[in-house]
């Protein structure tokens, strides 16, 4: 007996293109909550952000949603920068942050793993056409492979904007409930706020 398409729920991302594309319209989409959204005030601003339900680990609508909220406080307190935190991989949430964005700044880490992601995500990004910049976090962790990334960033025409060392005031301040920028001066610290220099440029 033949049996037709199956959803594979755990699979399913909830993007809806085959029900948009069905010839049938034999798929229906139905509402369901993938997770709260929260706005918490910082030190730095207004932070908009997410949890997910338990085994919903991918919604790019989500991040849809999170980021029109975002631009929205930013419009209102005319605020000249909307930093996005995108996941990790090349998935709906990671596209769904790229979307429109002025640049993205790709951080990976020293090890091969590290350049392959890296690579797709900036296959990713320049499907949209949109600039990169690169960042290499504990470059120190492996010097040789940090250098081979400087190159391939060369190769490609890539800015590659800062190496942030490995630093033990980044764990000291997360443990006391700051960021490292907040906890003056320390090497990562240093070479993030150079970073961000370079990135506004
Ligand atoms: S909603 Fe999107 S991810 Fe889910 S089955 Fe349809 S096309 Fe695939």
């Amino acid at each position: 007996m033949k049996s037709g398409p199956r959803v594979e729920r755990f699979f399913c991302e909830g993007c809806g293109l085959c029900a948009r594309l069905c010839p049938y319209g034999a798929i229906r989409m139905e509402e369901t909550v993938s997770g709260e959204w929260f706005v918490s005030g910082t030190r730095r601003g207004s932070f908009v952000h997410a949890r997910l339900g338990v085994a919903q680990g991918n919604s790019g609508r989500l991040v849809a949603q999170i980021r029109r909220a975002a631009e929205r406080i930013a419009e209102e307190e005319k605020l000249e920068y909307v930093v996005i935190d995108g996941p990790p991989g090349i998935g709906c949430p990671v596209i769904a942050s790229l979307s429109g964005v002025d640049c993205a700044l790709v951080v990976t880490e020293p090890s091969l793993s590290g350049l392959h992601d890296a690579r797709r995500v900036i296959e990713t990004a320049a499907h949209f056409a949109i600039p990169v910049k690169l960042a290499v976090n504990k470059y120190d962790l492996n010097p040789e492979m940090s250098v081979e990334i400087e190159d391939f960033c060369r190769g490609k025409g890539i800015q590659f904007v800062g190496r942030i060392p490995f630093d033990p005031a980044v764990v000291e301040a997360l443990s006391a409930g700051r960021n490292v920028i907040d906890s003056g001066n320390s090497p990562a610290g240093d070479e993030i706020r150079k970073i961000w220099e370079l990135l506004i440029r």
